[in-house]
C-alpha cells in the first residue's frame, strides 16, 4: 500500500465525521441560508477545527456567498472546500543545503509520538539515501533510550546514547562528534517531554542549542514540534507554550489515523504560523511521510 492509500485509510474517520457530514448538509439544503451556516459551524467545531478558525472560515464563506450571489449549496460547498484548502496551505520540506548537515531537534510533551516519529523520519531520510545519526537525548527514562535504540536498529541507522539520567546536552555533544566523523547528512535529536515548566524547558533547549551551535556551526537547523492530533484543541495550547520556549520551524502531526477530529490539520498552520512538515497515520515505520498538502486535500475532500 502506497502512502496515499495509507493517508486515505488514516483519514477515513475524519473524513466520515467531517467531510461526509458537510456533504450531507449541503445536499440537505435547497438554498443557502443561516440554518445551514449554523449547522456547518457545529460540524466544524465538532471536528476540532477550533472556534477561532471556524469563525474565520464562516466569515470568508459568507463574504464569498454575498459577493458572488451564491444560492446553490453545491457551489457554496466548493467555496468552503477552497477556503479550507487555502488554510491548509502548502507543506514545507525539511531544510537542507548541499554539503551541509541538517540537525533536527524534536520536541513535544510525553506520549505525543516524538520517538516513533523520529524513527519514521529517519526512515524517510534513509530512503532518500541520506546518512542519518540519532541522538537519544531523552535521558529521563532508560526505556525511552531503549525504545529509540530498537527503532534505530529496525531502520538501520546509528544511534548515540548515554545512560539514564545523564545530561542531554552531553549526548548531543557526542552525537554531533559522531555525525561529523561519519559525515552524516542528518542528525535527529530526541528530547524529553517531561519538562514540566517553561523555565526548565527553555534552559534545557538553550543548552542543547548552544552545543549544536558550537559543534556544528554550519548545520542547517530544524526544530520540529510533535503534536498528537487526537488531543485536538489541546494540541494548540501545547504548541503556543512551546512556541514561547523554542524557535519552532515545523510541526509533526501524529495519530491522524486514531481520530475523527482531524480538523486541527486545517487550522493549525493558520493559528500558529508554522507549517506542518510531517503527518503520522499509524504506528509503523512507513506510516509517516512529508506533508504533501495536495495529497492531503485530495485524500480528505475527494
Ligand atoms: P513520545 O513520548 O513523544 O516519544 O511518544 P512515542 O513515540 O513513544 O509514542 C507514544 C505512542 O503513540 C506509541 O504507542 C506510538 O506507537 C504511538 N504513535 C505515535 N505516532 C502514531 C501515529 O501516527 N498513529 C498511531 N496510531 N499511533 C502513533
Ligand atoms: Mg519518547
Amino acid at each position: 500500500m502506497g502512502f496515499f492509500d495509507k493517508l486515505k485509510a488514516g483519514l477515513a474517520k475524519t473524513k466520515d465525521a467531517f467531510v461526509e457530514r458537510i456533504n450531507d448538509l449541503f445536499r440537505a439544503f435547497v438554498e443557502v441560508d443561516e440554518d445551514m451556516m449554523d449547522e456547518l459551524e457545529e460540524i466544524l467545531i465538532t471536528a476540532d477545527v477550533g472556534v477561532e478558525a471556524t469563525e474565520m472560515i464562516l466569515d470568508e464563506l459568507r463574504d464569498r456567498i454575498a459577493v458572488n450571489y451564491i444560492t446553490d449549496p453545491r457551489v457554496a460547498r466548493e467555496e468552503l472546500f477552497a477556503i479550507m484548502r487555502s488554510m491548509i496551505g502548502e507543506g514545507a520540506p525539511i531544510a537542507e543545503e548541499k554539503g551541509k548537515m541538517t540537525v533536527i531537534l524534536v520536541i513535544g510533551v510525553n506520549g505525543v509520538g516524538k520517538t516513533t516519529s523520529i524513527a519514521k523520519i529517519a526512515n524517510v531520510m534513509k530512503k532518500k539515501r541520506k546518512k542519518v545519526v540519532l541522538a537519544a537525548a531523552d535521558t529521563f527514562r532508560a526505556a525511552a533510550i531503549d525504545q529509540l535504540e530498537v527503532w534505530a536498529d529496525r531502520v538501520g541507522v546509528e544511534i548515540i546514547r548515554h545512560t539514564e539520567g545523564s545530561d542531554p546536552a552531553a549526548v548531543v555533544f557526542d552525537a554531533a562528534a559522531a555525525a561529523k566523523k561519519r559525515e552524516a547528512d542528518v542528525l535527529i535529536i530526541d528530547t524529553a517531554g517531561r519538562l514540566h515548566n517553561k523555565k526548565n524547558l527553555m534552559a534545557e533547549l538553550a543548552k542543547i542549542n548552544r552545543v549544536i551551535e558550537r559543534e556544528l556551526p554550519d548545520a542547517v537547523r530544524e526544530t520540529l514540534l510533535v503534536l498528537d492530533a487526537t488531543t485536538g484543541q489541546n494540541a494548540l495550547i501545547q504548541a503556543k507554550e512551546f512556541k514561547n520556549a523554542a524557535e519552532i520551524t515545523g510541526l509533526v502531526l501524529t495519530k491522524l489515523d486514531g481520530t475523527a477530529k482531524g480538523g486541527i490539520v486545517i487550522s493549525i498552520k493558520q493559528m500558529l504560523g508554522i507549517p506542518v512538515k510531517f503527518i503520522g497515520v499509524g504506528e509503523k515505520m512507513d506510516d509517516l511521510e512529508e506533508f504533501d498538502a495536495r495529497d492531503f486535500v485530495s485524500a480528505l475532500f475527494e
